[in-house]
């Protein structure tokens, strides 16, 4: 299209104006396919995610150890599924419905991270861990992974340095990771983290390392000082297949808490799936599970904030070439932190253009009014980016109002029956002062649209 968007050709065209303006909008992915039908190339797959799983298992005893609060689960890093019918109704107060069964998937109260990057953070710390330790003979095939928490692998492991660039919570969760097994730890944190971040990380004995830049800025520096480095690993948030089947297990798991809830999903009663999206790894490595595990009839929808759809904008390019949110006048300044991220993942994009069933977007008002709702009906403390899901179900059943949308190729008809989680992906560690404000910037909101 002429006028000031280069050579980024969307579709439909009419969305780089509607993106531009910061108007929120409900994308269907055109290229959605069915699994029999994505060219499922063998480099990734199901296999992929079950032998994660099991990675996760045989990590168990050595997470117990890592971290005590992990005792009560034997090492299980996991969520709850709450179902939320009084938050519901709070939407819905208005006099629209909302049909169907609804469902909080609590990764906000993940342990040890507080928030959704406890599954891909911890697992390519461990891993990582476990290959250096395999490859540098201080351990054996046949160890148990406990004995990575030795003594004698923690000096080891001190002489090597594990680092990352983040927007906060990935910081988060591989700085307290990869301090917990004695390496010595550098987080390069984004102008938009949070000072707590910060402060809980250097508590650690993390050294964060400050950038005046954005999240891409930050992944840049890190992974050019850790270039220089023989005894660094530099954990890639743009570009990491470990995150990604970190990640990519929550699929399992939720499987399960569906079915021991009886739910069945199926043609006639389809799962609906909300996940907040910054580079793309959370959400696209568990809609890479989900999809593979239940099929077609599960339908994963990305939600971005106005400032930084990263995603929508490379998913919805004509040629999924590389693309920045600034190409198209954004600034990619939003009080979703975790969420404000200006370029997708490469490795992730392409994995999700057959898979994912659409991408919204959410004003950052919109975040703090939900959020305090949130609180308000369910008692649930989530931060502004895990905030970016609560709408999704509305927003997809206005969108299915609109004749010729079709994400992932379901009718408004097929979404009465339907079973929707919203994934709230981080929270529970925000000191209360900070919360006070989300609440209080949302109770006003909240207030002045009643
Ligand atoms: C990181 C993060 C996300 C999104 O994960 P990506 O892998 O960056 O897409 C969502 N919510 C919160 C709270 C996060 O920290």
């Amino acid at each position: 299209m002429s006028g000031g968007f280069g050579a980024h050709r969307l579709h439909p065209p009419s969305l780089a104006q509607a993106v531009s303006a910061k108007q929120p909008v409900f994308w269907s992915n055109p290229n959605w396919r069915t699994l029999s039908e994505a060219a499922t190339d063998a480099a990734l797959g199901l296999a992929d995610v079950r032998d994660a799983e099991a990675r996760w298992q045989r990590f168990g005893g050595l997470l117990e150890i890592l971290f005590p609060e992990l005792r009560a689960s034997a090492g299980l890093i996991e969520s709850q599924l709450y179902p939320v019918d009084a938050f519901r109704q709070a939407l819905t107060d208005d006099g629209s419905s909302a049909t169907g069964r609804w469902f909080v998937k609590a990764d906000h109260e993940l342990p040890v991270a507080g928030s959704i990057k406890a599954r891909g953070g911890i697992y390519e710390v461990l891993v990582h861990a476990e290959r250096l330790a395999l490859g540098s003979g201080w351990i054996q095939a046949e160890d148990d992974p406990c004995v990575l928490a030795t003594p004698r692998l923690r000096e080891c492991f001190a002489r090597h340095r594990v680092a990352v660039g983040s927007t906060g919570n990935l910081g988060l969760s591989i700085g307290i990771a990869a301090a917990a097994l004695g390496f010595r730890a550098t987080v390069h944190m984004s102008s938009d983290a949070k000072a707590w971040k910060k402060i809980r990380l250097r508590a650690r004995g993390v050294e964060v390392v400050e950038h005046e830049g954005d999240f891409g800025a930050a992944v840049a520096a890190g992974r050019e000082q850790t270039a220089h480095d023989a005894h660094a690993y530099f954990v890639d948030d743009e570009n990491s297949r470990e995150l990604f089947l970190g990640y990519s297990v929550a699929a399992l798991r939720l499987r399960k808490q569906l079915a021991d809830l009886r739910i069945e999903i199926d043609a006639g009663r389809p799962l609906c799936v909300y996940l907040p999206c910054g580079v793309g790894g959370a959400p696209g490595g568990i809609t890479f599970g989900l999809r593979h595990l239940l099929g077609d009839h599960v339908h994963c929808f990305f939600a971005e904030p106005l400032a930084s759809p990263c995603m929508l904008l490379r998913l919805a390019q004509t040629d999924d070439a590389d693309v920045s949110v600034r190409d198209f006048g954004l600034d990619n300044r939003t009080a979703a932190d975790g969420l404000a991220v200006a370029r997708a993942s490469q490795f992730v994009a392409p994995l999700m253009r057959p898979l994912v069933s659409g991408v919204f977007t959410v004003a950052d008002d919109q975040l703090f009014e939900d959020l305090y709702r949130l609180e308000r009906s369910e008692g649930l403390r989530i931060e502004p980016s895990a905030a970016a899901a609560l709408r999704g179900p509305m927003r997809l059943r206005q969108a299915l109002r609109d004749a010729d949308c079709t994400p992932g190729r379901i009718r408004a008809t097929d979404i009465e029956p339907a079973t929707h989680v919203l994934w709230t992906t981080g929270g529970t560690f925000v000191p209360e002062e900070e919360y006070r404000e989300f609440h209080e910037r949302g109770r006003m909101l909240f207030h002045s649209v009643a």
